[in-house]
């Protein structure tokens, strides 16, 4: 069988992160999470209260991520779980629940400092809104960009503001494409988080976000499909509502995922098409599959169809 080359140098029908990854770094990295004890604006009244309504921030840390213990003893809870698995291994400090740039510029500072302590530390990646990252975090984000590895990633959700006002994200379209815009001219790597199945939006519209990532300085994507998960607002409206939801079955998301990367310019990197949260915490969909053979279920929709990322633009 014939086999192609794609623009991203390799016969893979996506341009893949896992790809991209071992390319910048030489060995083994890994990502540790970490819990900083921020907040969130959207949560203390800054911004709003009540936070999105699809959130549990809980859903977002790895067992071995403790919010009891400081950075320094996250990372080595981190390291020691992953050095098990691997003898030589460097890792990115990846500062991810909550908003991450959401504190003084000097708190921020010291965490990151903190966080890069560690010898075995190479780099940071920075979870965050788009609506909090002043010019002076950006320069403080910048700084560290001069000296260790750094990226930043963007919860975007949507590029729909009456659906961002419907999941109370308390930012706008226009924030999120000014944040993308911001990160790139400094020279550090975005990563724009979507969630595709949102209420009121159609394949159409999602389409249209990738059309619109194309349009953006967008070093890499991230998609989930909506999960409802227990404890979110949107639970109790799924629960009291569930005709306005319209959750996708697994066929028809991996299906949704080909329309969308035949849609998004080939130089994207696609980081990940699923959420991953605990099965536990999640009310629906629950489709008990792992990431890695969603993945391939892409993969194998893609050369059916010979098709590939950026085919359609
Ligand atoms: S999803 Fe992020 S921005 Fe929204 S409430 Fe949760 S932590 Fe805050």
């Amino acid at each position: 069988m014939e086999i192609r080359e794609f623009p991203w140098g390799s016969d893979k029908r996506y341009n893949d992160y896992s790809a991209w990854f071992r390319s910048k770094f030489e060995g083994k990295v890994q990502k540790i999470s970490i819990d900083a004890g921020f907040s969130c604006p959207n949560r203390d009244g800054s911004k709003g209260v009540g936070g999105c309504t699809y959130c549990n921030n809980r859903s977002f840390n790895p067992d071995y991520c403790r919010i009891e213990e400081n950075i320094t003893g996250q990372i080595l809870t981190g390291i020691r779980f992953f050095s098990s698995k691997y003898a030589t291994m460097r890792y990115l400090a990846y500062f991810q629940a909550f908003s991450n740039t959401f504190a003084p510029v000097e708190i921020l500072r010291q965490s990151y400092e903190e966080a890069l302590r560690h010898p075995e530390v190479i780099g940071l990646v920075i979870a965050t809104r788009p609506d909090c990252l002043s010019d002076e975090i950006l320069e403080l984000l910048e700084e560290f960009s001069e000296r260790c590895y750094v990226a930043i990633e963007l919860g975007i959700e949507s590029f729909r503001d009456e659906t961002l006002q419907k999941i109370n994200r308390g930012h706008s379209v226009a924030e999120s494409m000014a944040a993308i815009r911001k990160i790139a001219e400094r020279k550090i790597d975005n990563c724009t988080h979507l969630i595709l199945g949102l209420p009121g939006e159609s394949d159409a519209d999602f389409i249209s976000f990738a059309e619109t990532l194309s349009g953006l300085p967008v070093h890499s994507v991230k998609l989930h499909q909506l999960q409802i998960h227990k404890g979110t607002r949107m639970a109790l409206e799924y629960r009291d509502h569930p005709e306005n939801f319209n959750l996708f079955e697994v066929d028809q998301y991996a299906s949704l995922v080909v329309r969308f990367l035949e849609h998004l310019s080939p130089d994207i990197i696609v980081q990940r098409f699923v959420s991953s949260a605990p099965a536990s915490m999640v009310i629906a969909p629950n489709w008990g599959m792992k990431n890695y053979e969603f993945v391939a279920k892409v993969d194998k929709l893609l050369k059916e169809e010979d098709s590939w990322q950026g085919r359609l633009m």
